[in-house]
């Protein structure tokens, strides 16, 4: 089966094998030097990664996201999220549970981020501590461009928390120039691991501060990061996940890291574009602003997403339905993960075949 979500991907064999490692105790000295190699290849991902430090939880992305809020969302001043989509107002659902001081800006799920009215709200709340955004927004497959935002947030001296999970290796990401405080990412998306584990690259100096505003004791990065600096864990880590993940960061770096998988994501989103262009199916965003990875697609009104999901699925490929509002109105194609050319020939043949059934 050749996963086409947004996550998790189809596993390389390396990765896979990776998975069947010998047992281990997440306390013991072998797990910690396992733990010390995936935090030190996680901080060399983009070039800037020096002031940064990684932190490695298991759960799924948003337990990342989560504990990131978690730790550097203040208790007392607001953060203000910026949403363009379902993980946008997941944050902003995530902080309502954390009783935190919150304002979301709403836009709409095809907006793209207008900086001068996050201006306007930061003028309006002058004590806005954190502003919180998704770098690419998986609802729609929108790549946030965030370089102005992140400007405006250096500017005012309010710090930028990013959900990067879905982008995270496979997008540039420029810390040294965007400054975030932090950012959320996970094993299973662009990196190419197996789902369980999640990680936060946050600027080392909070974290040195021993500050952290967890309103929860499992969510605290601070914990993590006082003991991950020697490789333990606090609580019991997915050991075997964790291994697959070394091999998927070792893979990665190999195969030369996040610019060559943003080509290779690219390269195939352009030739699904194409396809699918030619049988009158248009992405529901223009494709210049579409992440290298994901794209979502106006269904056509003669076509039923379940009918096209399940006939794809007959042939080996799982695709992705629209979320909320767009259930049924789109449908998306991710391109991470072990996908070879022959499959993707497969797949050309596959949505031919099953659009020119449709438009018959
Ligand atoms: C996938 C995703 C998440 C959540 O990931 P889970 O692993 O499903 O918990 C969060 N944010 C974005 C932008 C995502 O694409």
């Amino acid at each position: 089966m050749i996963l086409l979500n947004p996550g998790p991907v189809t596993l390389t064999p390396r990765v896979r094998q990776a998975l069947n490692c010998d047992d281990m105790c997440h306390r013991e000295p072998e797990f910690a030097a396992l733990t010390l190699d995936v935090l030190r290849a996680l901080e060399a991902v983009y070039d800037g990664g020096g002031e940064y430090a990684a932190v490695m939880l298991s759960g799924s992305g948003t337990c990342a996201v989560e504990a990131m809020l978690s730790t550097f969302a203040s208790k007392t001043a607001p953060t203000l999220v910026v949403c363009n989509g379902v993980y946008g107002e997941r944050m902003a659902a995530m902080l309502a549970r954390q009783d935190k001081p919150a304002a979301s800006l709403k836009l709409g799920w095809t907006d793209a981020i207008d900086v001068t009215l996050v201006e306007k709200n930061l003028d309006a709340n002058p004590d806005t501590a954190n502003v919180a955004v998704v770098h690419n927004e998986t609802t729609t497959g929108r790549l946030n461009d965030l370089g102005a935002l992140a400007a405006l947030c250096e500017k005012r001296r309010v710090g930028l928390l990013i959900d990067a999970v879905s982008s995270f290796g496979g997008e540039a990401l420029p810390l040294a120039v965007w400054k975030p405080l932090a950012v959320a990412g996970t094993a299973n998306k662009c990196l190419h691991g197996a789902p369980g584990v999640s990680f936060v690259l946050a600027r080392r100096d909070a974290l040195d501060s021993g500050a952290s505003h967890s309103t929860t004791l499992y969510l605290d990065l601070s914990t993590y990061y006082r003991e991950q600096l020697k490789g333990w864990s606090p609580f019991t880590q997915a050991v075997h996940v964790v291994s697959a993940l070394r091999a998927a960061l070792n893979e990665f770096k190999d195969e030369g890291g996040w610019a060559a998988r943003n080509r290779l994501y690219t390269q195939r989103s352009t030739r699904v574009r194409r396809v699918l262009a030619d049988a009158g199916i248009e992405t529901m965003i223009p494709a210049a602003v579409c992440s290298s990875m994901l794209t979502a697609f106006t269904l056509p009104q003669d076509a039923d997403y379940v009918a096209l999901h399940d006939s794809l699925k007959d042939q080996g490929f799982v695709i992705y339905a629209g979320q909320g509002a767009l259930a049924g109105r789109v449908f998306r194609i991710a391109t991470m993960g072990d996908i070879g050319d022959a499959d993707l020939d497969r797949l050309a043949d596959a949505l031919k075949a099953f659009f020119t059934r449709a438009h018959a």
